[in-house]
């Protein structure tokens, strides 16, 4: 599929993974796991970052050595979900920006509403990497990437732990610009915007709320 899709197929994303999939794994291990995968998408997502070479001197000798060119980041955190995965990029990348959109889907309709918005000044000039465990509909990857570029962003990526196919091929007609990585492309969603085979509500799983 080339919908701007990147897969993480690391055995240790795909193993820790299958623990957060399993019903009886408790909060706190499901937090801590949804961590660990958050700081190698984190990696994944800043892979092709552009680098430019500075002349620097080590205790032995000079020589030329890459740092990070261009823009800067920040990471945006869907609410509330994305939250789970904002330590774990930050682990990473630990001096991004951080900015929060609230979302909450419209049990009826599915649609993303808007209750939060705030991003950094300067979003235009960073490379913006959106974070929300789950890709289901897409309504809420969609309405947010609108948001940040209305905003002025201009350089977005959407992070995410599972996609489902609906979401992919939703967030890409409307943000063809906008590269996904996830950890799992999934089967489908169900009748209730839920991902199969999934791991049920992210947000309720993280944070015990069910
Ligand atoms: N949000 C979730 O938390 N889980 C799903 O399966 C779909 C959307």
């Amino acid at each position: 599929m080339n919908n701007n899709l990147r897969l993480i197929d690391h055995p240790l994303v795909q193993h820790k993974l299958t623990l957060m999939r399993m019903n009886e794994t408790p909060t706190d291990h499901f937090r801590r796991l949804l961590r660990e995968i958050s700081q190698v998408l984190a990696y994944e997502a800043t892979r092709d970052l552009p680098t430019e070479m500075i002349r620097i001197t080590t205790p032995l000798v000079e020589m030329s050595s890459p740092v990070i060119s261009g823009k800067k980041l920040c990471v945006v955190s869907i609410l509330r979900a994305g939250n789970g995965m904002l330590d774990g990029v930050l682990d990473f990348l630990p001096a991004a920006r951080v900015g929060h959109i609230g979302l909450y889907r419209d049990p009826q309709t599915l649609e993303a509403i808007e209750y939060y918005f705030k991003v950094p000044e300067d979003i235009a000039e960073r490379l913006v990497m959106v974070v929300d465990p789950m890709l289901a509909t897409g309504h809420s990857a969609i309405s947010a990437i609108s948001r940040l570029k209305a905003a002025g962003a201009q350089a977005i990526k959407f992070v995410c732990l599972l996609a489902a196919p609906e979401g992919v091929a939703a967030l890409h007609s409307e943000h063809p610009d906008v590269e996904i990585i996830s950890a799992s492309l999934e089967e489908k969603l169900n009748d209730h915007g839920y991902i199969l085979p999934g791991l049920g509500d992210a947000g309720d799983r993280m944070f015990g709320t069910k």
